[in-house]
């Protein structure tokens, strides 16, 4: 844990402010003029970078002060993405069967955790999972494979499935996340199409060794920049809940922001029965938003997306975290069930928001298919053949996660 002193909080912008000090004194603690996060929101879109000691002060926000900290931040993401929801879905291309040991993967060496496992899906099957995602209002497409890193032969064989996709669905983006790439591997994904590459640091690099003995936090820095090299656009996110202090997440938040990546997802740890980190439960709702709150104040314009966790950690609060990320995943996760993809759309919506390319001039824009999808939110069924079947809510606020048993890998349509 931090040695340094507790920060200032943030402060609403109603608190009294501080007496004056007498000459000699301590320096003070500033006001909350000063912290305010409207205050710290007006800066920052004037051109302010936040500083180590005002994240600090973000993540010690009281939990009463908390949700006028969300409406500061929802003024950096008005700025950015309007009201716009980018909708990211998932396929898990193979699943479980790693041989590295991160604790708090449910596909690691060792797990007992009761998920799928499968190796490789072949190309049509991937597709046609990518096509249902689409089909249910996602713009991006993550083609994920679990594993330390890609062969040569896998990057052919995702290769030719991204190929597939592209040429079916040129408005989408295509995003992978195949683990640590060796030289000139990036080049190859690139030159298919894929926009951007997944590879999360997961969290500080003071924190890595604690979570992760197979691999290392700068094994993992060395991928992002490859992808950054070869021209895809860099998706590198968090997990938090695993032990690691304010400090820690302060550092991990801006090591992200300092190496670029254009979008970050938040993870909240799911503890899976089986693995090392079972049973570890740190965030509570308000704290959850105020890790996001974080992320958003730290890189005002970069996609902050509200990933895996997000059901069972912001519960009820999910459609508040939306005043601060601008993107999610549809429907499941890699291994766990997540809300249904109507609930999904529905809260959307039903907050005053809209799926990033359902409007014209938008990125993925493709007319009707888009309109269709949008009429169609908050109903039973959305569009395509994949989402009037999924009506089931799953994990939600449970308490552990539900392995995923449907989508890919399965017989059984997806949550999408
Ligand atoms: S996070 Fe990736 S590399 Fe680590 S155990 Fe899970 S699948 Fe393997």
């Amino acid at each position: 844990m931090s040695q340094q002193a507790a920060p200032a909080p943030m402060q609403a912008d109603s608190a009294p402010t501080s007496a004056p000090t007498a000459p000699g004194a301590p320096t003070p603690a500033p006001t909350p003029a000063a912290t305010s996060p409207h205050n710290l929101a007006a800066r920052i879109l004037a051109g302010h970078t936040l500083t180590h000691a005002e994240a600090l002060a973000l993540l010690a926000t009281p939990d009463e002060d908390t949700l006028d900290l969300l409406n500061a931040a929802f003024r950096l993401r008005r700025e950015h993405f309007g009201l716009s929801v980018k909708v990211n879905y998932l396929v898990n291309l193979k699943s479980g069967l790693c041989p590295e040991d991160c604790t708090y993967c449910s596909q690691r060496l060792g797990s007992a955790a009761q998920i799928l496992k499968y190796t490789w899906l072949d190309k049509d099957e991937a597709v046609r999972q990518a096509k249902l995602g689409i089909g249910g209002g996602a713009r991006r497409v993550c083609m994920v494979a679990s594993g330390r890193g890609p062969t040569d032969r896998d990057v052919d064989r995702v290769s030719a499935m991204i190929a597939d996709l592209k040429a079916d669905h040129p408005e989408i983006e295509v995003c992978a996340c195949l683990g640590i790439l060796k030289d000139g591997q990036a080049e190859r994904l690139r030159a298919v199409g894929v926009d951007a590459y997944n590879h999360n640091i997961n969290t500080a690099e003071s924190h890595y060794e604690d979570i992760c003995s197979t691999h290392s936090y700068a094994d993992r820095v060395a991928t992002v920049e490859k992808a950054q090299a070869a021209g895809m656009s860099a998706c590198s996110g968090i997990i938090v809940g695993m032990g690691e202090s304010d400090e820690q997440l302060v550092e991990a938040v801006f090591a992200l922001r300092d190496m670029g990546s254009d979008s970050i997802p938040v993870n909240f740890l799911m503890p899976f029965d089986g693995t090392p980190l079972e049973g570890t439960w740190e965030l509570s709702p308000l704290r959850a938003l105020r890790i996001l709150a974080l992320v958003r104040f730290a890189a005002p314009d970069r996609e902050l997306r509200m990933a895996g966790g997000r059901e069972m950690h912001l519960r009820s609060l999910q459609p508040i975290a939306l005043q601060a990320a601008n993107s999610l995943f549809l429907g499941d996760y890699l291994t766990s069930e997540g809300q249904s993809a109507e609930e999904d759309l529905a809260m959307i919506r039903d907050n005053g928001f809209h799926v990033l390319g359902e409007r014209p001039g938008e990125p993925g824009f493709t007319g009707a298919s888009g309109e269709a999808c949008a009429s169609a939110a908050g109903e039973s069924s959305c569009c395509g053949s994949g989402c009037g079947s999924t009506t089931t809510t799953a994990a939600g606020a449970s308490a552990t996660p539900a392995p995923r048993k449907r989508g890919a890998g399965t017989d059984l349509d997806p949550n999408a």
